[in-house]
C-alpha cells in the first residue's frame, strides 16, 4: 500500500540503522512524545537496533495516560447522577481513578457508553432528548477538532442535552515541562505527526529557539522513526537546533487551517494537572466563553479535589522519561493488562502496555 508499505520495509530500517551508528561519536538521549510511536519502537524493536550511545527515552504522549485521576474521578461522579449517559471511548472505561474505573461505575448500573467518536455522542443525545448526554474527551490536538465540531453542531442545533468534560491537551507545554525539569535528560525530540497535521509546526520554533534542543516532527511507522532518530541525531551533532519535517507526506508548516480555527473557537488553552505531573500552565483545552455552556463540569457543579497514583505506581516517572516500564517493580506481576494499577498499563497507547504486550520484562529490554 503506497505510503505505509516502503515506511515498514526492513531494508530500509536496517540502513537507517547502520547510518545512524555511522555518524554518532558520543551518547545522546532522544524522547519520543506520542504513545503510538512507542508502541512501535517497542513492538519492532528499533530501540535494541540503534548504537548503544542513542537511549531512547519514552515521553508523556498517550492521552489516556496523562488524564489525571480526578477527572476520572468527576466522570464517575456525573455518569452516577441520574438521568445522565455518559459516552467515552473505550480506554477510558479501564483507567483507575481513585475508587475504581467507570466500569464499576457501569456495573453499578450508571448508563456508560464505549463510543468511537464524539460525534456518535452527538447522536445518542439526539436520539435521547430525555437524558443528559456527556462525552468524556481526552486526546491531544489530534482529536480535539471532533470534539469541538460536535460542540459546534450542538449549538447550532439548540441542544441542551449534551456536554462535554474536556481532558483535552497540548504538547507544546508538556515538551517545556520536560525540559525545564532539573531532572531532565532528554536532548532532543521526535514530535508527534499527527499533532502537527492539525496544528503544524511553528508553535515549537520558540521552544527550539528558548531551549537550544532538537526537534524532528516524525511519523508513525519503522521507516519513519529511524529517518527521525537520524535527523535529530545529525542536528545534535553538528550542534544545531531547528525544527524538521521528517512526517513531509502528512504535516505542513501550517497545519490543517479548518481544524485549527475550530479549536480556537470551541477551546481556550487552560492551566491543567497531568497524571503523574504537576499543573502544567495552558497545557490543556477548556470550553470557550462562548461554549461554556455545554462544559459538563460547569452544569453538573462538579469540584473534586486533586488526588494521587496509588504509592506503588510510578507512572509519573515513565511518563517523563525517568524511568522504563520493567523498572517499576510491579511492572507484570502487582500491575498487568488485566489488573492495572495505572493508566500506562491500560491504553492501547500505554508504554507499560507496550512493553508487557512485546513480551519485555527484564532490565535488559529497558535500555
Ligand atoms: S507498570 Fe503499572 S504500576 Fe508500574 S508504572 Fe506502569 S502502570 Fe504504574
Amino acid at each position: 500500500m503506497k505510503f505505509v508499505d516502503e515506511f515498514r520495509d526492513a531494508a530500509a530500517v536496517r540502513a537507517l540503522a547502520d547510518h545512524i551508528g555511522s555518524i554518532v561519536t558520543r551518547p545522546w538521549t532522544i524522547m519520543e512524545v506520542c504513545g503510538g510511536q512507542t508502541h512501535t519502537i517497542v513492538r519492532c524493536g528499533l530501540d535494541e537496533l540503534l548504537p548503544r550511545e542513542i537511549a531512547l527515552v519514552h515521553g508523556p504522549g498517550c492521552p489516556v495516560c496523562v488524564t489525571p485521576i480526578e477527572m476520572i474521578d468527576m466522570a464517575i461522579e456525573i455518569a452516577r447522577r441520574p438521568g445522565v449517559i455518559l459516552c467515552s471511548f473505550g480506554d477510558m472505561l479501564r483507567v483507575p481513578g481513585s475508587k475504581g474505573d467507570l466500569f464499576d461505575a457501569r456495573a453499578a448500573g450508571a448508563d456508560v457508553r464505549i463510543v468511537y467518536s464524539p460525534l456518535d455522542a452527538l447522536a445518542v443525545a439526539r436520539r435521547e432528548t430525555e437524558r443528559e448526554v456527556v462525552f468524556f474527551a481526552v486526546g491531544f490536538e489530534t482529536t480535539a477538532p471532533t470534539t469541538a465540531m460536535a460542540v459546534h453542531q450542538a449549538a447550532r442545533l439548540g441542544m441542551t442535552n449534551f456536554s462535554v468534560i474536556s481532558a483535552h491537551v497540548r504538547v507544546p507545554p508538556a515538551i517545556e515541562a520536560i525540559l525545564s525539569s532539573p531532572s531532565n535528560r532528554v536532548q532532543g525530540f521526535l514530535a508527534a505527526g499527527h499533532v502537527c497535521t492539525v496544528m503544524g509546526i511553528d508553535e515549537y520554533r520558540p521552544i527550539v529557539e528558548r531551549c537550544r534542543v532538537p526537534i524532528v516532527v516524525t511519523g508513525f511507522e519503522p521507516v519513519d522513526l529511524m529517518q527521525g532518530v537520524a535527523m535529530c541525531l545529525a542536528q545534535l551533532e553538528e550542534g544545531r537546533a531547528e525544527v524538521e519535517n521528517q512526517y513531509a507526506r502528512s504535516v505542513r508548516a501550517d497545519g490543517n487551517r479548518e481544524a485549527r480555527r475550530l479549536i480556537e473557537e470551541v477551546f481556550v488553552p487552560a492551566d491543567r494537572r497531568w497524571r503523574g505531573m504537576e499543573t502544567l500552565p495552558q497545557s490543556g483545552l477548556a470550553l470557550s466563553r462562548r461554549y461554556r455552556d455545554f462544559d459538563a463540569i460547569r452544569r453538573f457543579a462538579i469540584a473534586l479535589p486533586d488526588a494521587d497514583e496509588p504509592q506503588e505506581c510510578r507512572a509519573g516517572e515513565v511518563l517523563r522519561g525517568l524511568i522504563k516500564p520493567p523498572q517499576c517493580p510491579a511492572f507484570g506481576k502487582a500491575c498487568t493488562p488485566e489488573r492495572p494499577m495505572g493508566a500506562p498499563m491500560v491504553s492501547s497507547e500505554g508504554a507499560c502496555a507496550a512493553y508487557f504486550r512485546a513480551g519485555r520484562f527484564g532490565a535488559a529490554e529497558a535500555r
